[in-house]
């Protein structure tokens, strides 16, 4: 036993190994990139199992499936045969709150709306309550929602501000968008978390059973938990205040869904006697890049300054180039891959591509298509996203919970079964007369009053519809979506129809009942339908990222988290992207744009290119690029200036002069686009030059790192 010991703890350095050893009581892991706190988390969980701590007692806890199944797939190497349960938050409250779903007044077999099935029940709830929204849109009071639940607050809670007409609307719609879900037996992505915490907050039983049953309990990257996570954790951990939470602050990238940097900065504090320990070493990066990253990020005043050093080599220099336009930008970058693939120098998967904005990717797989590199764009929910797909699964949805009404009133009318607007109108107010559901309302179409016969019969028919399939709902989930598709006709139409995209519609079915005999094979018939779904609802953007194929990785910055690759080129480091444009008017926007920058930058092992480009199309509208501002927050004069083959010579950082009212909009349907004017500027070669002459943009004093503690002394509200 003792050699597996030794085993387990050599490859790691004297810091990680007391974190790994440590057992009972908090502890914090806060560290910077690249410092093996992630080794660490799966280490020490080998290590407790080592120690006789039971695998159902211990609970790890990631921010994406793919980070989940890394983690457990890492543990099963360390100690083969121990499963552990490590999950999402997301889906680590699904499975929660079926357990304990009558303590929040849900069906068991409840449904997880996606953002656009949500979105559909505000809408009909504000039609239904008749609630004027003044000028708001959907998107604006849902997110005035979500904001209010991932602080917690609930919607008996929920308090208008006056100074905010928006908040007033909120506060109309709220509880009666929450009354309607609970209806439909239906909950949104951040219900998740929100009834979870508040049953373990109301509930002291449930709370004390799933605190000794947790007895460890981990998390990875808790510098993104929100208001709602950190109650559960802590109700996890109260009798048994065993949480171990690994983080890096500067890596918080979350805040605009509603992560808490407090969370982390006072763990010290909510958790007396925590252990705390740092990590400084990188083991990640070259020197270069680190450097670059850590100057880049000592811009951000809310932040603790960390000590981050490596022992790897000095590296090559950051590559900085300007293009002449994102087409330039992408066939260099697709060049440079070939190159290196044909000289056998790389393999296509030691490359990624990282972007702010999915919209940037288009020019770079056209490019890397032209060049013939295997790439694979991480995007997820793409597939359980489209039409037929998720009509489809609404049939499943109305089997598995038939109070859901999104999934009514998605598979009534299709395929078109004659089943017009007037009719689900008067449906409509009959089911909401009565306080109940649309199928529920559909059984009696022969009582609702104004409902024609034949209209009545083609709702009972579809009842009837439903009926059959329920029947036959136990099998496996491959079974119940080829039934689903053949009873219900939508297969046949889209076989009788003669438009090519219902062929393509047809095939992604085929890929769906796919999809669903992988489920069956994976889970032995194990798990059912619900489980399916649930797998379906509860996807990540880079769940379909294959980390074993020899690919070139596309992905936003965001998706990059916790990845490391050995080259890296992030695109479009121009103003108004990177940082967004949304950041231009608020300070603390801006810094989260910077810590995304750094996140991207902290990926690369060996090289790293940044690159930015004259003229940019986006948004239909071709401009003229602004370099980001922070590129001059980075040691630009060491960097490998470069203006890109195929590029006009063209000076990046005087356009920093131009304010932002300035920028040249041309809009290419207009007119002929003027040709920018090339000016060869061949004296000017090198950044560094520049930076030394180019004033800075204003930035305001730096604070101490001691001033930090001052500034963050507000606790949640
Ligand atoms: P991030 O903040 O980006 O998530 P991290 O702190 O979680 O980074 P890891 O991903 O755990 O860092 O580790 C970074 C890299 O360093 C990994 O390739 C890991 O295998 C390696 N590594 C970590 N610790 C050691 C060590 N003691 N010796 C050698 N390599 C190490
Ligand atoms: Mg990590």
């Amino acid at each position: 036993l003792q050699t597996a010991l030794d085993k387990l703890l050599e490859n790691l350095n004297d810091a990680q190994r007391e974190a790994v050893l440590h057992v009972d009581g908090p502890l914090l892991i806060l560290a910077g990139p690249g410092s093996g706190k992630t080794r660490v988390v799966t280490h020490r969980i080998a290590h407790l199992l080592s120690r006789g701590v039971y695998a159902s007692q211990i609970l790890a806890l990631t921010f994406t499936n793919k980070a989940a199944q890394e983690m457990r797939r890492r543990v099963e190497n360390l100690a083969p045969g121990q499963r552990v349960w490590v999950s999402t938050f997301h889906r680590f409250g699904a499975r929660l709150l079926r357990e304990h779903a009558d303590l929040v007044g849900l069906g068991q077999s409840f449904t997880i709306y996606d953002t656009s099935d949500s979105r559909q029940t505000l809408k009909r709830v504000i039609e239904a309550e008749k609630i004027p929204t003044m000028h708001y849109t959907a998107d604006r009071i849902a997110s005035g929602i979500s904001s209010a639940k991932n602080k917690l607050i609930t919607a008996d809670e929920y308090q208008p501000r006056s100074s905010s007409p928006l908040s007033s609307v909120v506060a109309r719609v709220y509880p009666a968008y929450q009354q309607r879900l609970l209806a439909s037996s239906a909950v949104d992505f951040d219900d998740l978390l929100l009834h979870v915490a508040k049953l373990l907050k109301d509930n002291p039983e449930v709370r004390a059973e799933l605190d000794s049953r947790f007895r460890y309990v981990l998390v990875d990257e808790y510098q993104d938990t929100n208001r709602a996570q950190y109650v559960i954790l802590r109700a996890l951990s109260l009798d048994y205040p065993n949480l171990a939470a690994t983080g890096d602050p500067d890596q918080s990238i979350y805040g605009w869904r509603g992560a808490d940097l407090n969370n982390i900065l006072d763990f010290e504090q909510d958790y007396g006697q925590a252990k705390v320990i740092r990590l400084e070493q990188n083991y990640r990066s070259t020197k270069a890049i680190l450097r670059a990253a850590d100057t880049l990020i000592g811009h951000n005043q809310r932040r603790k300054k960390k000590a981050l050093f490596t022992e790897n080599d000095e590296g090559q220099p950051i590559r900085l180039v300007t293009y002449a336009d994102q087409d330039a930008e992408a066939n260099s970058i697709a060049r440079q891959i070939q190159d290196a693939i044909e000289s056998g120098e790389r393999k296509a998967s030691d490359f990624a591509i990282f972007y702010r904005i999915n919209a940037l990717s288009r020019s770079i797989e056209r490019a890397l298509r032209a060049h013939r590199v295997p790439f694979q764009m991480v995007r997820g929910q793409e597939f359980y996203q489209r039409k037929e797909i998720k009509d489809v699964l609404a049939y499943c949805q109305l089997i598995n919970n038939p109070k859901d009404d999104v999934a009514f009133e998605r598979t009534v009318n299709s395929p078109t079964r004659g089943i017009g607007k007037k009719t689900l109108e008067a449906l409509g107010d009959h089911a909401y007369r009565y306080g109940a559901p649309l199928l529920e309302a559909a059984r009696e179409s022969g009582l609702i009053e104004g409902l024609a016969k034949r209209s009545a019969a083609k709702l009972s028919q579809f009842v009837a519809l439903i009926d059959k399939l329920t029947a036959h709902a136990g099998g496996p989930v491959e079974e119940v979506i080829g039934s689903v598709i053949s009873e219900s006709g939508y297969r046949q139409r889209l076989v009788d129809s003669d438009d090519e995209e219902d062929a393509s519609r047809l095939a992604n079915i085929e890929e769906l009942l796919t999809d669903a005999r992988q489920f069956d094979e994976e889970f032995e018939g194990e798990a059912g339908l619900e489980e399916y779904l649930e797998r379906t609802w509860l996807v990540n953007e880079t769940d379909n990222w294959e980390d074993d194929s020899d690919k070139v990785t596309l992905m936003t910055l965001h998706a990059a988290k916790g990845l490391e690759f050995p080259v890296v080129f992030l695109v479009a480091v121009e103003d108004g992207i990177l940082p967004h444009e949304r950041s231009s008017m608020d300070t603390q926007q801006l810094e989260e744009e910077r810590r995304l920058a750094f996140v991207g930058i902290t990926r690369a092992e060996a090289e790293l290119q940044l690159s930015l480009v004259r003229l940019r199309d986006f948004r239909g509208q071709r401009r003229m690029a602004v370099p980001s501002s922070f590129l001059m927050e980075m040691p630009t004069h060491e960097m490998q200036s470069d203006h890109g083959s195929g590029s006009l010579e063209v000076d990046p950082w005087e356009q920093f002069d131009l304010p932002p009212e300035e920028e040249v909009w041309v809009d290419p349907n207009a007119a002929p686009a003027p040709e920018p004017e090339p000016r060869i500027s061949a004296a000017i070669t090198t950044a560094a030059e520049l930076t030394d002459q180019t004033p800075r943009p204003a930035t305001t004093p730096k604070a101490s790192p001691d001033d930090f503690s001052l500034d963050m002394t507000v606790r949640h509200p």
